[in-house]
């Protein structure tokens, strides 16, 4: 089939598997391929299925908005829009929020970007290492991953930030409060050297970078010294929101003494696979943009339909606590399957965003060709897993929709665990 396909698809197209899968339905947290095989699903499509696949509640409403009006243009009142606006705006914690839909975590980011260099003034970046914040020319010179570097003359400076990544880089060996105190005492030399940058931008729990976060506050310690400059703290929260991470709803909430970031962007599993980002701000810095600024794919009627009903059943039925008590079986099951394997380095995360990472063993070095073979024998035993991590990081994750089961949890650990050992030995 992929031989098939390349005559017209991009080479560096990133499938997965070596013999490619194509997926052809789905329903709860299963999946099926073309031959009719059942797999678990524990990516969510890719962090995209966040309450269910084939959930009916957003089948209902996405077939009923689509037999009515698919799309009115963001030039007219579009009443699910607005609906949905007011919704996000009072669960995000920003006080005087405006929202504003895109069709992609790129784009949001892109919007974010934008907010914040035209509302402070100058291109200056802070981002953190490690880090993957979208594919387009601005958000690639924002993220910290050689794989996405940017190619030439971006439009930002991008400084780069220690404390993304707990447990690689020259913190490493730290506890966690002296990891965090080093880390600000870095970004506070950082700030003495240069102009003050217009924002920093940064995932509350990395997601391409391999479900690696830092200590609970670093962010909030970070803000500390940044406000005193003025520089603005944007949450990236494409992976981490809606209740992913279990303990909080939003991911930025595990730093969140001093208050909310200036402004958080979100993507992914919003529309439970239609095309949903957006931006969060207060008003003073999203007005600093004009109506020049319109999407014309942002917020149309049908991907608002089914966001409304994929974040309605999602509050209804406390799939973030469910995330959380799941998670933390799913967590504590892997953790003993793991222990004593010798390529397994950590098993770590919170909620159902959870980080298995791989090395090689004796040595400590990433080990992406093991992850690449725990990702094939999972599939053989019918389990979906992502993979992610940087330069010196290799990690499976494992992010589930939001209502896995415990039965499911221990299911598709067991699988994992047969897949890691055979790997391993
Ligand atoms: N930000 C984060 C944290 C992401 O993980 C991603 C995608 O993986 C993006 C932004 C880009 O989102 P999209 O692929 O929807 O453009």
């Amino acid at each position: 089939m992929l031989a098939r396909h390349r005559a017209v698809l991009p080479d560096w197209l990133a499938l997965y598997y070596d013999d490619p899968l194509e997926i052809t339905h789905g329903e709860g947290r299963r999946v099926w391929d073309a031959e009719g095989r059942a797999y678990l699903d524990f990516f969510g499509g890719i962090l995209t299925t966040m309450t269910a696949h084939a959930l009916p509640e957003v089948t209902e409403a996405v077939t009923e908005q689509a037999g009515r009006l698919l799309h009115s243009s963001t030039l007219y009142l579009n009443r699910p829009m607005v609906e949905l606006a007011e919704r996000i705006a009072r669960l995000s914690g920003i006080p005087d929020a405006r929202v504003f839909f895109t069709t992609s975590g790129t784009e949001a980011n892109d919007t974010a970007l934008l907010l914040a260099t035209t509302h402070r003034g100058g291109n200056q970046i802070l981002a953190m290492r490690n880090s993957y914040h979208g594919r387009s020319f601005s958000t690639v010179s924002v993220t910290g991953n050689r794989g996405w570097s940017p190619t030439s003359l971006s439009p930002l400076q991008t400084l780069y930030v220690h404390g993304g990544v707990r447990h690689h880089g020259p913190y490493a060996h730290l506890d966690d409060e002296a990891f965090t105190a080093a880390c600000v005492a870095d970004l506070r030399d950082l700030l003495g050297h240069v102009r003050a940058p217009a924002a920093l931008i940064a995932e509350p729990v990395q997601g391409v970078g391999g479900f690696t976060s830092p200590p609970d506050g670093l962010y909030a310690a970070f803000r500390e010294v940044l406000a005193e400059q003025g520089v603005l703290w944007i949450a990236d929260e494409v992976q981490t929101g809606w209740g992913r991470t279990g303990d909080h709803f939003w991911g930025w909430q595990a730093h969140a003494r001093n208050g909310p970031p200036d402004i958080v962007t979100f993507a992914k599993g919003l529309g439970n696979g239609m095309s949903v980002g957006g931006v969060i701000a207060r008003a003073e810095i999203m007005n600093c943009l004009d109506a020049h600024s319109i999407s014309t794919f942002g917020g149309t009627q049908i991907t608002m339909a089914a966001a409304l009903a994929n974040l309605g059943h999602l509050l209804e039925h406390d799939l973030q606590g469910n995330a959380r008590r799941v998670g933390a079986l799913l967590l504590e099951r892997l953790r003993t399957a793991c222990a004593g394997l010798p390529g397994v380095k950590e098993v770590r995360g919170r909620g159902l965003m959870l980080g298995v990472e791989l090395i090689r063993p004796g040595t400590g070095l990433a080990a992406p060709e093991a992850v690449a073979a725990v990702l094939e024998e999972a599939r053989e035993g019918g389990l979906l897993l992502g993979k992610g991590g940087g330069h010196d990081t290799s990690a499976l994750r494992i992010a589930p929709p939001l209502s896995l089961t415990a039965a499911e949890a221990e299911e598709g650990a067991a699988i994992l665990e047969r897949a890691l050992r055979r790997v391993a030995g």
